[in-house]
């Protein structure tokens, strides 16, 4: 599956980070971890500070699949409104999803300070907007919830958004909410965790995996064996090839980088943005000084129509930007396109398909994917070891 087009910004801003070899002999290891983007990882690091014994493999260039495309805007707020969340997944898991969702944020930072990685995390507030009146109830529903089960969050009338230049009926202000650099921060983790023991082999793709006694044969496509207890899958998207249950929704997304602006316009210093739209904007400023903008999304992931269509979402989202910040004027610098997808309920997907077999998924799919694979930190150890967590509960196969 070609999960993204070529140039994200976040490519060029960093060029090609570290490169590792491929597999080039039969091997063996406690744990195998297939997938080196952000999830891979984090798990990665987990496990590597619990002592374990890890491979990781990649089958492109570390960090070039989703992770290189994200526009890396970190949220608590989950694609499913908590109101709606508390109707279709009752209140424990809801409320608990998206307190957690907000403590991961706070965990990446710890991870990012404890590794020294320059991938210019900074925390912001984050403006959930309605552009049209019609979506004004629903919006005053969501903030009722958040408010009453104790999120720091502020309504923001017409007048209030205005002043930071975002013309939009209202929103809710979130205090916790954050940015960074996920394919700068993700390499950094790689490369700590390989310094501290973790094996890393790029271009080696899983091909195949083979039961045999107690462990797991994996199979690269270049025929060489990984013998292991477990296998963790930290394939983002394409788990989808490897999946009998219909986990995920796959569509295609839109993102859009603007040139540098000499001072970074006032709405961008300490807040990002998404609006309540279907499908949703957002908006967020890096370091540089540019606006990153995302949205447009189609409901198909056909590479080929997906990335035919990016001069059209150029001038669309472009506009759409201008609807919303008529005075900041937004010059196009780089646009790409990537796979996205979504659950039915929002959340994550975590733990074993199938309970027999030690192998193990961490999906964290859609807007909070990144804070998802931070949470799968705390539940991967009880799924290796077959004991209770909730979230194992929360996000199991086939609920
Ligand atoms: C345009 C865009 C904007 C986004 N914005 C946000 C955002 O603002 N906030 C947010 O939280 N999330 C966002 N996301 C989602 C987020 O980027 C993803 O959730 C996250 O990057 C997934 O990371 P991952 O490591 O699971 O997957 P990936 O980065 O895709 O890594 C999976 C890796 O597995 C490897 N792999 C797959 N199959 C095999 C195999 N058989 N053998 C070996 N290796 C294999 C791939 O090569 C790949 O490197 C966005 C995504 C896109 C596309």
């Amino acid at each position: 599956m070609d999960i993204r087009s070529n140039e994200p910004y976040w490519l060029i801003k960093n060029a090609l980070a570290k490169s590792y070899s491929s597999l080039k002999e039969d091997t063996e290891t406690e744990v195998l971890i297939v997938g080196g983007g952000i999830t891979g990882a984090l798990i990665a690091y987990k496990l590597i500070t619990e002592g374990k014994k890890v491979i990781l493999i990649d089958k492109r260039d570390v960090c070039n699949g989703s992770s290189a495309a994200s526009t890396a805007m970190l949220q608590y707020e989950i694609d499913t409104p908590l109101h709606e969340l508390i109707d279709e997944r009752g209140l424990t898991c809801a409320v608990s999803s998206y307190k957690n969702c907000e403590k991961a944020i706070f965990d990446l930072k710890k991870i990012v300070d404890e590794i020294k990685s320059d991938c210019q995390f900074e925390f912001k507030k984050s403006i959930y907007f309605s552009s049209t009146k019609k979506d004004v109830n629903f919006l005053e529903k969501e903030f009722e919830a958040r408010k009453q089960h104790g999120f720091k969050v502020k309504w923001l009338s017409k007048e209030k958004l205005g002043k930071l230049g975002l013309i939009a009926e209202a929103g809710i202000e979130s205090e916790s909410g954050a940015v960074m650099d996920t394919y700068k921060f993700a390499n950094d983790l790689l490369k700590y965790c390989s310094e501290k023991g973790l094996v890393i082999f790029d271009r080696t793709e899983l091909k195949s995996v083979k039961a045999k006694n107690e462990n797991q044969v994996a199979i690269t496509k270049d025929e060489f064996k990984i013998k292991t207890k477990h296998i963790l899958y930290c394939t983002g998207y394409e788990s989808v090839e490897t999946l009998d249950e219909d986990v995920v929704k796959l569509k295609s997304t839109y993102a859009l980088a603007s040139e540098a602006f000499q001072k970074t316009p006032k709405a961008f210093k300490d807040h990002i943005y998404w609006n309540t739209s279907e499908p949703y904007l957002y908006f967020r400023g890096t370091e540089d000084g540019r606006i990153i903008m995302g949205g447009g999304d189609e409901e198909f992931k056909n590479a080929k129509k997906r990335d035919a269509l990016l001069p059209k979402k150029e001038k669309n989202l472009t506009k759409e930007f201008n609807n919303c910040f008529p005075d900041i004027p937004f010059t196009l610098d780089y646009s790409w396109a990537g796979t996205f997808g979504e659950t039915k309920d929002g959340l994550p997907y975590l733990g074993k398909p199938n309970p027999e077999k030690d192998l193990h998924y961490v999906l964290g799919f859609g807007g909070n994917g990144i804070t998802f694979s931070v949470m799968g930190m705390d539940a991967i150890l009880n799924s290796l070891e077959n004991t209770p967590h909730p979230y194992l509960e929360y996000y199991k196969f086939g609920r």
